[in-house]
């Protein structure tokens, strides 16, 4: 097997660069810092890229302090610099929708500033925690959940003080035996900075489990060094999910960093958000799906898109989810079909939303619908008693 130092260019990545970077070599192409450094931000920058529609313009030019725009110069090569309608550019340069504010929508649909038990650690579920530990991410989706403190200044700060109050928090509550480590992206930050807080955390000892979400996986996959795997096996068991959104993700790049992450034992998750546009059909969904458990990701979740301020235009109604699910169960690889869920608006939690399988009894039996539509008998005697 070739050694696993360097890292893939794929043709299309490839013409993209020697188009638009063209004084760029392989080495600095594959420097993870290089490629944040490089990120596409300002009007200027995009347009030297993408041929960009009035929509698109006018709304870059007008975002002022809200969400910003930034994409990896890998994740933009991925995108059609054409097309205003291609799936993962419409995750990634606003329109004007995002300046609407439709009903129910809020900066912080899930209430988590209330659910923060210390500033940056949300206590919501009894065994378990969401400590975000960076409010910098490598690209901004549209839909962000936490866009009130991504790519932002303000009442986080997210530094060692902060880390060690979250600690201290974790170490005595006796209860806490799983820390999901989030953002936004944890892997933006430094190894140092990483293995500082995953010693920290091993150091406790109910804490069972450490996870962690993130997309550079999927937008920036040269952060996945050797370095960076020979560091995360210390401390196992140690789970990430990584968010996808569409099967153009799925490059070299990407088989590289799964392939790297894979091998170092640590069991990989898929998170993907339902958009409008983007992933909100069938064929779409499964080809994602299929895709991840190629490069031994697993998926975990899709969620109902969070009725963020400004995300209309990307919601899908909460039937399409349905519709996805049934198009995935029994017709492919049970593997392959994620749970669908909503996560409550105002800290409910995420609950899972599914097709009723039970279509009623018949006497002894318990009626169930199939993945076809056919109806099957389950014989369950004493249920019926239960179930008066
Ligand atoms: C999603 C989430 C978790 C983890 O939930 P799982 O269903 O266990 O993956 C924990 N805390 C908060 C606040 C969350 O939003």
């Amino acid at each position: 097997m070739a050694p696993r130092s360097a890292f893939p260019i794929s043709d299309r990545t490839a013409a993209f660069r020697e188009r638009h970077f063209p004084e760029i070599d392989d080495a600095t192409w594959n420097d993870w810092h290089w490629q944040l450094r490089a990120r596409i931000r300002s009007l200027k920058e995009l347009e030297r890229i993408f041929r960009l529609s009035a929509d698109e313009r006018d709304t870059v030019a007008a975002l002022g302090d809200r969400l910003p725009v930034g994409i990896t110069p890998y994740y933009a090569s991925l995108i059609d610099a054409e097309d205003p309608a291609d799936p993962i550019r419409r995750t990634m340069i606003p329109v004007a929708g995002e300046f609407e504010s439709g009903p129910g929508e809020a900066d912080d649909p899930l209430a988590e500033d209330e659910d923060m038990a210390v500033p940056g650690l949300v206590h919501r579920y009894p065994d378990r925690v969401l400590f975000l530990v960076s409010n910098f991410c490598a690209t901004y989706c549209r839909y962000c959940t936490r866009a009130r403190l991504v790519g932002k200044t303000g009442e986080y700060h997210f530094n060692y003080d902060q880390y060690q109050q979250a600690l201290d928090y974790i170490a005595a509550h006796t209860e806490i035996r799983d820390v999901l480590i989030s953002g936004g992206d944890p892997l933006t930050m430094s190894d140092d900075r990483l293995e500082w807080l995953l010693s920290r955390l091993r150091a406790i000892p109910h804490v069972e489990f450490i996870r962690m979400g993130s997309k550079v996986p999927a937008v920036l996959p040269q952060r996945i060094t050797p370095e960076l795997t020979a560091m995360l096996r210390r401390y196992h068991p140690f789970w990430l999910s990584i968010h996808f959104q569409h099967p153009d993700e799925i490059s070299p790049e990407v088989a590289e960093a799964t392939a790297r992450l894979a091998d170092a034992g640590i069991p990989l998750g898929s998170q993907t958000v339902l958009n409008r546009g983007v992933n909100d059909d069938v064929d779409t969904m499964k080809r994602l799906m299929q895709g991840l458990l190629r490069h031994r990701v697993r998926p975990y979740y899709i969620y109902q898109c969070d009725p963020i301020t400004g995300s209309a235009h990307l919601r899908t109604p909460v039937a399409k989810g349905l519709e996805i699910i049934a198009g995935l169960r029994g017709h492919t690889t049970g593997y392959a079909v994620p749970q669908f869920v909503i996560d409550a608006p105002g800290g409910g939690g995420k609950i899972p939303i599914m097709a009723q399988a039970i279509v009623g009894r018949d006497g002894d039996d318990l009626l169930l619908r199939n993945f076809e539509g056919g109806v099957f008998r389950y014989p369950d005697p004493e249920g019926r008693e239960e179930g008066r």
